[in-house]
């Protein structure tokens, strides 16, 4: 009867402080969630010693034959592309977009196809900046602003399948498995239904955007927006997530990656740093 006394009363008093802390310290609560050392309960090791590290710098990455892209540029209004900004741009049937997200969209749309016989097609992919202009002339509700266009990257897709167009993608099961899946594409929804106070922008369904593997499982896996991404990252720390490693650098400075490092790539974040991201041994 005692013990029973002690433990309702620890229950009673686990519950008081709970409520205590969502109730006086709401926003703390929600930057917890959305802050990598949460994530890292999930799927990260924020850091580990158990990893031999060493000292490198970008020249040194880049002469041991690190590849360079722009596939975790955030480009929103607070962000826009610079004006001389020109990405790579490769054509696939037709339509201009970048070539990494090329290889994600083959892949996607062939799995389309095969799990429900019908194609995806694109609707709107890279766009010049004369051309943003002409959409926003238009009177499209939906169009960003000239440098804040992620189309301008060629990472953006905007994706449809015969009746099902805009935000009738999402009624049609081909839509809904582009949403669910898309991040084992290296695609995210970037402008998801839980994201609008965040990116500004409502739920796009239609429009997939390339960042690659691991990023985008990360991301999808744990409901966030590009922006929530690249900001909880604290520069020059090395974050693990199975076996990649990610870093975001300062490039003026020199930074520590793990040994036997390979498959390193480096993109720019758009905000001043750059993302790598690599294998380790
Ligand atoms: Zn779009």
């Amino acid at each position: 009867m005692k013990f029973l006394k002690w433990f309702a009363l620890i229950l009673l008093s686990l519950g008081v402080l709970i409520f205590a802390a969502f109730k006086f310290f709401p926003g703390e609560m929600f930057l917890l969630r959305s802050y990598l050392p949460d994530f890292s309960a999930k799927s990260f090791i924020t850091s580990s010693n158990e990893i031999p590290t060493e000292e490198t710098t970008f020249d040194e990455l880049m002469e041991n034959g690190a590849a360079v892209n722009d596939s975790l540029m955030l480009v929103n209004d607070e962000h826009p592309l610079p004006e001389n900004y020109y990405p790579e741009i490769t054509g696939y049937n037709g339509v201009s977009m970048n070539p990494l997200a090329e290889k994600g969209y083959v892949d996607l749309k062939n799995d389309v196809k095969k799990k429900f016989g019908k194609n995806l097609y694109i609707m709107s992919a890279f766009r010049t900046p004369d051309e943003q202009k002409e959409i926003i002339e238009s009177g499209n509700e939906y169009a960003a602003n000239v440098y804040s266009s992620e189309h301008l990257t060629g990472l953006a897709l905007d994706v449809y399948v015969k009746y099902y167009a805009g935000a009738g993608f999402i009624d049609s099961e081909e839509g809904q498995y582009v949403n669910e899946f898309c991040h084992n594409y290296g695609f995210i929804i970037r402008y998801p239904h839980y994201g609008e106070e965040i990116t500004g922008i409502p739920y796009e369904p239609w429009h997939i955007r390339y960042v690659g593997l691991p990023h985008s499982k990360i991301i999808m896996d744990n409901n966030l927006t590009l922006e929530e991404y690249i900001e909880s990252f604290v520069p020059g720390a090395v974050y693990y997530y199975h076996h990649y490693f990610i870093i975001r650098q300062d490039p003026e400075k020199s930074f520590f990656v793990p040994k036997n490092s390979y498959n390193v790539e480096i993109s720019p974040d758009n905000t001043g740093f750059y993302i790598v991201t690599g294998k380790y041994k």
